[in-house]
């Protein structure tokens, strides 16, 4: 379990997140969702350790982790732009964190191996990301996130730059993703065609405060405030 304890979080005098406190289940996969500037990626943020929370705490499994860092959370965090590294393969994108450690190049070929088959990206292993299409590269950018075997996944809007249709697909694609690496996945989107499609469960997020927190037909059915019923009843 992930648990959000009170998270309050100000930047100067300007408060952007107020008493955030949720619980995230173990292989749960669950939807972040609010307007642009609702608190979405400082909370991502503030989960991965890259921002401290001004008050609160960041529980896993019971542990307090709120001044770990962030390489020793058994979390790791997918970006919208995925800061490929243009001169390396495609291989050695996803190898990179496995580099960092120093891990023994028989055990780093075959994670990097095992990622790969996942995404399909098996036959890309020798390009660079610029022979790569969008979607590919979002892929390369998982594949790291993948062969540090973390416990919980953070997304954040990694879907953004692609088209529709391959956002579509790879919407199904990280759906499919989640099943099979068993992981706790937590995704931020300002799309509610994303949140309703992908979430077990979806947290509206409006002005730095939860509105609702429930399952995508919950929230559809039941909404618990105005702000959510307009939210998840309108289409973008
Ligand atoms: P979007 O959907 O546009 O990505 P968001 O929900 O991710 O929006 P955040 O990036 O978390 O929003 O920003 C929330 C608020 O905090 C915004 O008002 C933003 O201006 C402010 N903010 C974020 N980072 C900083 C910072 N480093 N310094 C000051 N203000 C910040
Ligand atoms: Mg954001």
């Amino acid at each position: 379990t992930l648990d959000l304890e009170h998270i309050d979080k100000s930047f100067g005098s300007a408060r952007v997140l107020h008493d955030i406190h949720l619980s995230v289940r173990d292989r749960e996969f669950v939807v972040f969702v609010g307007p642009s500037g609702c608190g979405k990626s400082t909370l991502l943020r503030i989960i991965a350790g890259l921002e401290e929370a001004t008050k609160g705490r960041i529980v896993i499994d019971g542990a307090d982790v709120s001044d770990a860092h962030p390489l020793d959370r058994g979390i790791s965090m997918v970006f919208q732009s995925y800061a490929l590294y243009p001169h390396l393969s495609v291989f050695e994108n996803i190898a990179f964190p496995l580099r960092v450690a120093k891990l023994p190049d028989p055990e780093l070929r075959a994670k990097v191996e095992k990622a790969a088959g996942i995404l399909q990206l098996t036959d890309k292993l020798k390009l660079k990301p610029g022979q790569l299409s969008g979607g590919q590269r979002q892929r390369v950018a998982i594949g790291r996130s993948i062969v540090r075997e973390p416990r919980i996944f953070l997304f954040d809007e990694p879907l953004s730059n692609l088209d529709a249709a391959l956002r579509g697909d790879m919407r199904v694609e990280l759906s499919q993703l989640h099943k099979q690496l068993d992981a706790t996945m937590v995704y931020v989107t300002h799309d509610q065609v994303e949140a309703m499609t992908m979430a077990d469960r979806i947290v509206v997020l409006n002005g730095g405060r939860v509105e609702q927190f429930g399952a995508p037909m919950e929230l559809y059915h039941h909404p618990a405030t105005k702000f959510v019923a307009g939210f998840i009843g309108q289409p973008n």
